[in-house]
């Protein structure tokens, strides 16, 4: 029998101590659907909804024991020749990409993936630390406001700090010297940052030195950055006469501490640009990108791959020296870190980093509107985010030979006439539709165009691959 092309899927939930609690997280909130027997907890945190064929979590065919990626390693042509050939590890059914929803009630460590290179030698040398050989690029679409520490600022303003904040003179002074000397600023006299526009990247030398500096943040020893946090919280605690850049960073400073008291990782906000990201706004993290995701909810995807080198505001392991010698240094202002979304169809936007494992579209439809997606090379999940609808497939122009696009099953005999006159064979049958709603999760096959129609106002998301 041929398998269908669109189907639901049972995804797992993960529920971390950084997750929101009972139903204020959207994962839980989803999970209830596409979970099999979950029921959120009002005590407990949910974190991460986990979609896709990842070992540690992986989805099955709604109503089944069946894996996703076994079903997917029978039958080949739902992921495509294309992706086929382009990821090895695809033939045995598993995806190059993990999708997920985060709900993020506290920060998460302060950490940075691996590139592929860096990915096989932890494996090789820790694997029951690092559990796979692969790298993690990573790209997040905000649901909710969502607050992010994002690659380091710019290296002006981390002067700024090291000569203004008193709690960081801990940071040997020849560092802040050299720094200051590399920017051609002098060091009796605070940088006025706002004059300073280039989104020139650092030199090598200037890379140097903020490795340098960030190692002395984040290897001092205890007795040293904790008394530093500890005053620092005192200061801003009294807020008396802080300086409109300490000042917008009080807030922050204060939650980091209640959530991880005298943590290293406090210091950060120092160090690393704070963004506030709106719904609909992404950030692409490439490899060897520092950043801690801070609060609110969003939709992740990511090659498929659980390595994260950690060093700050978490209880799991800290491996330091792996992340000090991986980061890029690549420090520049925050709104370098953010993907814009393209137009893909009428109702739908593109968000495609510039990386080959993944691509995500979301969909965001009224009450009975429609939306149609040409066919991508490779599969697809998709996860309902809010409202209700209909998926279905849809004859291509292309295939069908006629110039507008029709519905499957309202044209049926058109398939045998096709198939007769020795035309390209049809993707689609006549049953293949689903009926969706908020936390549905949903396999589409490669090559398989559809149609998008909302009942009450629907938003999706679809990510893909294409090689
Ligand atoms: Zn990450």
């Amino acid at each position: 029998m041929e398998p269908k092309l669109i189907f639901k899927l049972n995804v797992g939930i993960q529920s971390y101590a950084w997750g929101k609690k009972g139903r204020s997280s959207l994962a839980a909130q989803l999970g209830e659907k596409s979970v099999v027997g979950f029921e959120s907890d009002e005590e407990k945190t949910y974190a991460e909804l986990w979609m896709g064929t990842h070992p540690t979590l992986p989805s099955t065919l709604t109503g089944t024991s069946t894996l996703l990626s076994d079903h997917l390693e029978k039958h080949p042509e739902l992921i495509g020749h294309k992706v086929l050939s382009a990821f090895p590890e695809s033939k045995k059914g598993s995806l190059p990409f993990l999708f997920k929803v985060l709900s993020i009630g506290t920060a998460l460590s302060i950490q940075a993936h691996p590139d592929k290179e860096l990915a096989k030698r932890l494996f090789d040398e820790r694997p029951d630390v690092y559990k796979d050989n692969n790298h993690k690029p990573e790209m997040a679409i905000a649901l909710t406001p969502f607050l992010a520490f994002l690659n380091f600022l710019p290296l002006p303003q981390i002067l700024l700090h090291l000569l203004t904040v008193p709690e960081l003179s801990f940071i040997p002074f020849p560092l802040t010297n050299s720094l200051a000397a590399s920017l051609s600023i002098p060091t009796t006299l605070p940088p006025d940052t706002s004059s300073f526009t280039s989104t020139d990247a650092p030199t090598e030398e200037q890379r140097q030195i903020l490795k340098d500096i960030f190692e002395a943040f984040m290897s001092a020893p205890e007795s040293v950055y904790q008394p530093a946090v500890r005053s620092l919280v005192e200061r801003y605690k009294k807020n008396e006469s802080l300086t409109p850049n300490e000042e917008s960073l009080r807030e922050l400073t204060l939650m980091l501490d209640e959530q991880y008291p005298g943590d290293v990782g406090v210091l950060c906000v120092f160090l690393l640009n704070v963004v506030e990201l709106q719904v609909g706004q992404a950030a692409f993290l490439g490899a060897n990108m520092p950043h801690a995701y801070i609060s609110g909810d969003i939709i992740e995807c990511m090659a498929t791959s659980d390595n994260v080198v950690r060093a700050g505001l978490t209880p799991k392991l800290r491996d330091v020296p792996t992340l000090v010698s991986m980061l890029t240094y690549d420090a520049g202002p925050g709104s370098k870190q953010l993907l814009r979304p393209v137009k893909f169809s009428t109702n739908s936007e593109l968000y495609d980093p510039p990386i080959d494992e993944f691509s995500v579209v979301r969909v965001s439809l009224g009450s009975a509107e429609i939306d149609e997606h040409k066919a991508v090379e490779g599969p697809s999940v998709v996860v309902v985010t809010s409202g209700s609808g209909k998926i279905k497939c849809v004859e291509s122009s292309e295939s069908s030979g006629e110039k507008d696009t029709l519905v499957k099953g309202e044209i049926s005999q058109l398939k045998e006439v096709a198939t007769s006159e020795g035309k390209t064979e049809r993707r689609g049958r006549v049953e293949e539709e689903v009926l969706v709603e908020k936390g549905d999760v949903v396999f589409i096959a490669c090559g398989t165009e559809i149609r998008w129609t909302a009942e009450e106002d629907l938003e999706a998301f679809r990510a893909f691959v294409e090689a």
